[in-house]
């Protein structure tokens, strides 16, 4: 066991089939760490796995095989009671701002949930509901709106807020920024990043997005149909890939500099498999 690891995975094998008819393993053998305050970025195409693997940790998808320890503890098999306790440590921010706020709950309603959910008293519920609508970039009167006051980075920032009220330890980002025009991507990554500086959360973070991993991320796992095909730090894998699939992974992600994106072809085109 890797005694630093806020998140470790061993050997983690998802299968969605059952009885005798069983497809492909949709992940098979995948280990990898988190640390506190560690960003490590699943990457891979559509279906390779990664929402599995994040869903995973959030206790919405069983593992067939292999093991999750979250803070040295084994919940590959928690209880309902567990996981719900795990909640307050385990957090997740999905693509979809708008699919995944309750339209008809003033932001307060939304956000003040998990904190009575925690045992928090509803007073001290309104001081850090205020404090983490500021951390996140948003004014005080936030709280008394609705979702569709807010515009769809603004609506990304109040599901972060929701993620950080209990004051989680790790987050699972899945395609935070995908459903984002570019320059609000940014933003929102540099917010996640801030955010993480201040607090020392770690993020398992998921994305089919190869351009945004340097700037995001500090260690990368490259996934293809469910198994790891590479693994290093994001500095490293973004610019020397070892693994022809991530080369080729590399050569297809959009870059908005056309030089830079037909340099990234032509090196992508002599190591294709
Ligand atoms: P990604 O997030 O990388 O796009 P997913 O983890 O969503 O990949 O999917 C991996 C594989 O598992 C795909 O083949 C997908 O069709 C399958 N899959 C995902 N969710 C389910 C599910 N709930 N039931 C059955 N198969 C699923
Ligand atoms: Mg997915």
């Amino acid at each position: 066991m890797n005694g630093d690891a806020l998140l470790e995975l061993r050997g983690l094998s998802v299968n969605y089939g059952r009885g005798r008819h069983r497809p492909p393993d949709a992940v098979r053998d995948v280990s990898l760490t988190v640390a506190p305050g560690e960003t490590v970025a699943l990457v891979g195409e559509s279906g390779s796995g990664k929402s599995t693997i994040g869903n995973v940790v959030l206790g919405l998808v069983p593992a067939s095989a292999g093991s999750v320890h979250f803070d040295g503890e084994d919940i590959t098999a928690a209880g309902r009671r567990r996981r719900r306790e795990l909640t307050r440590h385990i957090q997740p921010i999905f693509q979809d701002p708008y699919g995944s706020l309750n339209p008809s709950r003033t932001i307060r309603q939304t956000l003040v949930e998990p904190l009575l959910a925690h045992g928090r008293a509803s007073a001290a519920a309104g001081e850090r509901i205020a404090e983490v609508l500021d951390r996140v970039g948003l004014p005080a009167d936030a709280a008394d709106r609705y979702p569709d006051e807010f515009s769809g980075g603004q609506r990304q920032r109040i599901a972060i807020a929701r993620a950080l009220v209990a004051g989680p330890r790790l987050i699972v980002c899945d395609e935070p920024t995908s459903a984002l025009d570019l320059s609000i991507q940014a933003q929102v990554l540099n917010l996640l990043r801030r955010l993480q500086r201040e607090s020392g959360i770690g993020y398992l973070f998921i994305t089919h997005d190869l351009a945004l991993i340097r700037h995001a991320a500090d260690r990368v796992v490259v996934l293809y149909r469910g198994r790891v095909m590479e693994t290093g730090p994001a500095a490293h894998v973004t610019e020397q890939p070892q693994h022809p699939y991530t080369q080729a992974l590399l050569a297809a992600a959009p870059v908005p500099d056309p030089v830079e994106q037909r340099r990234r072809r032509a090196q992508g085109e002599h190591s294709r498999v």
